[in-house]
């Protein structure tokens, strides 16, 4: 099969015997290597083949899977038994999975094939996939750029055709913003609907996995496959999954509000973007209105008050004893200074520094209390606006890809990147980033992606609209040139 099919499309050519999931897999393999200049990977999985035998066998016994033979590739800080699981860290450098992510289980079950683990910023903090401590990805649309982050490799697996979805995890803007930046669909599914057992914990209070896919019909496939109550992880939603596609309908009567605060500051070609889709959704009957959320000001600061503290946390239990690289060294404590030092880079020792200074005694109410609250502001004025409309829109990135380079000397011009899409981990709603069009940066055409935010638990609504805007073809879903 050619690069570029979606997955329901290998699904159906695999249960119907035009193909197998060994040559699936081979085919996928292939695109790995050819792409290898991209860095999209970190590793390719060893049991591939083995799965790919299994799924066969299964499709030989007459069982119907909804992912038979699909090949799919998982960033890397999901597990996956016997794959290593670096989370793009030195410190993890030779940590080998003992156990397998909920949702990477529940994708083998529905008969998918893990090709290989995906890059990312280390620990997926940063929006660029340039804190990655091994390579740089590039953007398959113009190779100075970055491919935005943390979940770059994810996303450009998926835009460069190596893979037809691939998982990426979502704390601030992880999936959407590489989703945009690179024109593919990005999803990140309300906080609780799909499980984190197995996905190593940024912040968790606002983590979430989310898939990337190329059609709307995919982005369904995969949420009906991976969402759902899991007993490993107490956060996760009863809430069953009934992903579908809608048409053209689904627009009439829906009430779409754009958020005032997300239309300054924009380039030109992510305005035009926004306003294209707008018109679209007008013309199909829906009744587009603008809304004011004025906290949403507070929101990057807010985020980082809140990511930086859960993440100080959550990688102290990164000290060489149990996980990872060790630094020997003569007495405890020294060996585990010399490996904190040596295995965390630049960003995250930066976010561990940060995080523990506003959670210690004296700045914990100055800061981290404070930043609760807004926190809680934040949320309740979503609330609001979703009194009057059914679902909001932003662009998902002021800007489309910028150069390698040009923001990795500055972090706060790096946070400002996510200033459309952190907010929506703050309040732990649902949003999809929608393909929308190009803009021409330097003789180079660069996606540009349009968020669409829901209630919480109004998943089902995102992916139904997707669907709807691919049959007014209102989804700017082109193939980058190799
Ligand atoms: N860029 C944001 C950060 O660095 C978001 C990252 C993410 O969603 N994992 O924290």
């Amino acid at each position: 099969m050619s690069a570029f099919q979606t997955a329901a499309q290998l699904a159906r050519a695999v249960q119907s015997g035009e193909t197998s999931p060994q040559q699936l897999l081979q085919e996928a393999q292939a695109r790995a290597q050819a792409a290898q200049p991209l860095g999209a990977l970190l590793s390719l999985n060893d049991h591939a083949a083995q799965q790919a035998e299994a799924v066969a066998r299964r499709v030989q016994a007459g069982e119907n899977l909804p992912l038979a033979g699909v090949p799919i590739v998982l960033k890397d800080n999901i597990n996956l038994t016997g794959t290593r699981t670096t989370c793009a860290s030195r410190i993890l450098e030779n940590y080998v999975s003992p156990y397998t992510a909920t949702a990477a289980q529940r994708l083998l079950d529905a008969g998918a094939v893990v090709l290989g683990k995906a890059n990312m910023d280390e620990f997926a903090m940063g929006s660029s996939t340039e804190n990655s401590a091994y390579q740089p990805t590039l953007n398959p649309w113009d190779r100075e750029r970055v491919p935005g982050g943390s979940s770059g490799g994810s996303a450009v697996a998926v835009a460069a055709g190596i893979t037809p979805v691939s998982l990426g995890s979502d704390t601030g803007g992880s999936v959407r913003q590489p989703a945009a930046l690179c024109g593919v669909y990005g999803f990140k599914p309300t906080y609780g609907r799909v499980s984190r057992y197995g996905l190593v914990a940024y912040a968790s209070s606002l983590d979430q996995i989310g898939p990337f896919a190329r059609s709307a019909e995919d982005l369904a496939l995969l949420m009906n496959v991976i969402a759902g109550h899991d007993p490993h992880d107490a956060t996760s939603l009863h809430a069953p999954p009934q992903f579908a596609v809608g048409g053209a309908e689904t627009l009439r009567g829906l009430r779409v509000g754009v958020i005032r605060e997300s239309l300054a500051g924009n380039t030109a070609g992510v305005e035009a973007a926004l306003q294209n889709t707008l018109d679209a959704l007008r013309g199909a009957g829906a009744v587009v209105g603008e809304v004011g959320l004025p906290a949403l000001q507070y929101a990057i600061a807010t985020y980082y008050l809140i990511a930086m503290p859960e993440a100080s946390s959550n990688l102290a239990r990164f000290d060489g004893m149990v996980y990872g690289v060790r630094q020997p060294a003569d007495d405890v404590t020294r060996s585990m200074t010399l490996t904190r030092e040596r295995g965390f880079g630049k960003e995250v020792q930066r976010r561990i520094m940060i995080g523990t200074y506003a959670l210690s005694s004296g700045y914990y109410d100055a800061y981290y209390s404070k930043a609760m609250k807004v926190r809680r502001l934040i949320a309740d004025e979503f609330a609001e606006a979703f009194g009057q409309y059914d679902v909001l829109v932003t662009p998902t990135s002021p800007f489309p890809a910028f150069k390698r380079g040009e923001k990795t000397s500055d972090p706060l011009a790096m946070y400002a990147a996510d200033v459309d899409t952190v907010a929506i981990n703050l309040a732990g709603l649902p949003a999809l980033s929608v393909p929308a069009g190009f803009e021409e940066v330097e003789g180079q055409r660069l996606p540009v992606g349009v968020q669409f935010i829901a209630p919480a638990l109004g998943d089902e609504r995102l992916v139904a609209l997707a669907g709807a805007l691919e049959a007014i073809d209102a989804v700017q879903m082109e193939v980058p040139q190799p």
